[in-house]
């Protein structure tokens, strides 16, 4: 096994200019304008650092000045810098459980355009494995690349999936119940001829929930919709837990000779809380050929005893999950979301009522519980500001190495 060595960790001048080029767009992006002298005492720089810094990036067409020289001698607010919008488009595409939902971003962070792309010949069936080839799930997003590129900037594409890439690049995903070949990130790379930062949809939505929301800086966001997942934001940031990454708690066991998983496992609580998982069970209770999830709901608003009482369970299987979680990774702050939030206070008050008697009670006394939000419906707006804030080099998109 491969030992990384600790040498590589010391920063070089490359690497400080890349993090200061960084500091000050980010800077310049969260005010409303921002001179330059302000920047050097924000970074405690020296003024012809940061100047050097600030003119780098004007002249990559990243920033422009507002305000003239005229202004400053009158008295008035200084020149200003600002971040201009057409320096760059962020195209970020979601893989979704039925198809590819987009959205492209200015490099102010503001939505220009959105759309959504149903998967070619994906089974309709959760529990049928899908095999389609790289030509199958690539060409989608080869053409829409394509399409935009006319109009837009674009120099990298954030793709959100639910799952993750491992080491070999073969993207694994329970919840498309997908096999995707070796390289599928390489291939895709080469297709659309340019580099992919990639975010799990659940982190993606997790970190979307600060801009909705007041939140402490570590918290949980559990996705209950089509499927259960997990992102965890740990000192304001998406944990990184490596190429496999943690959150799967739709797959945390809590019956070992429960119903059996298309993950391998048996009694994964996503097979006892997912929508459609409940969707099902009410349709039994109701004797329904058919229950959508908004008749769960009315049906709880309602007080139908059989549903209340479905619904009680569910509460106590989530609080065995959520304890399960803590257990590994305590975090103190749970937001519900994904679609399960639809049904309201009610079934929240069941949730806390559970969480005070079931579980590892040294975690689960601090644990606050709370619904998503954010009124977006997506995490692309996460994934998007994840990208911004620690994914981009702007030292590199903007050839700025030297
Ligand atoms: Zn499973």
């Amino acid at each position: 096994m491969a030992v990384r060595s600790t040498a590589t960790k010391i920063p070089t001048q490359h690497h400080i200019k890349a993090m200061h080029l960084k500091d000050i767009y980010l800077k310049v992006l969260q005010s409303d304008g921002i001179s330059r002298a302000r920047l050097k005492d924000e970074m405690h720089l020296s003024f012809p650092s940061v100047s050097a810094l600030v003119d780098e990036l004007i002249s990559r067409g990243v920033l422009y000045e507002e305000g003239t020289q005229e202004s400053v001698r009158r008295g008035r607010p200084s020149i200003l810098l600002q971040v201009n919008p057409d320096a760059l488009t962020v195209p970020v595409v979601n893989m979704t459980r039925d198809g590819y939902q987009y959205c492209l971003y200015d490099c102010c962070g503001r939505a220009l355009k959105e759309g959504f792309l149903p998967y070619p010949d994906k089974p309709k069936s959760l529990l049928e494995k899908w095999h389609p080839d790289e030509e199958m799930i690539c060409k989608p997003i080869q053409l829409l690349i394509s399409g935009f590129r006319e109009h837009y900037n674009m120099r990298e594409l954030v793709l959100s999936v639910p799952g993750s890439v491992n080491v070999r690049g073969v993207l694994t995903s329970s919840a498309l119940q997908i096999t995707m070949p070796e390289k599928f990130l390489q291939r895709l790379e080469e297709m659309i001829q340019m580099p992919i930062a990639m975010v799990n949809n659940s982190d993606a939505e997790a970190y979307a929930e600060q801009f909705f929301q007041p939140l402490p800086e570590d918290y949980v966001y559990i996705h209950v919709g089509k499927g259960v997942g997990a992102g965890i934001i740990r000192n304001g940031r998406i944990l990184d837990s490596g190429p496999m990454r943690a959150g799967e708690i739709g797959h945390i066991c809590i019956d070992y000779n429960g119903r059996s998983c298309p993950c391998g496992n048996r009694g994964c609580l996503e097979r006892y809380i997912d929508v459609s998982q409940l969707n099902q069970e009410a349709a039994q209770l109701l004797q329904r050929n058919t229950v959508e999830f908004t008749d769960i709901c009315q049906a709880l608003e309602q007080e139908n005893p059989q549903i209340v009482e479905m619904l009680r369970e569910k509460a106590r299987l989530l609080s065995v999950g959520i304890s399960n979680m803590m257990a590994m990774q305590p975090v103190y702050h749970v937001i519900l979301g994904g679609g399960i939030e639809q049904l309201g206070e009610r079934f929240l008050e069941m949730l806390r009522k559970a969480i005070k008697a079931y579980g590892f009670r040294k975690y689960m006394n601090r644990l606050t519980i709370t619904y998503t939000a954010n009124t977006s419906g997506s995490g692309a707006l996460g994934a998007m500001w994840n990208y911004l804030h620690h994914q981009m080099k702007i030292e590199k998109l903007f050839n700025m190495e030297e």
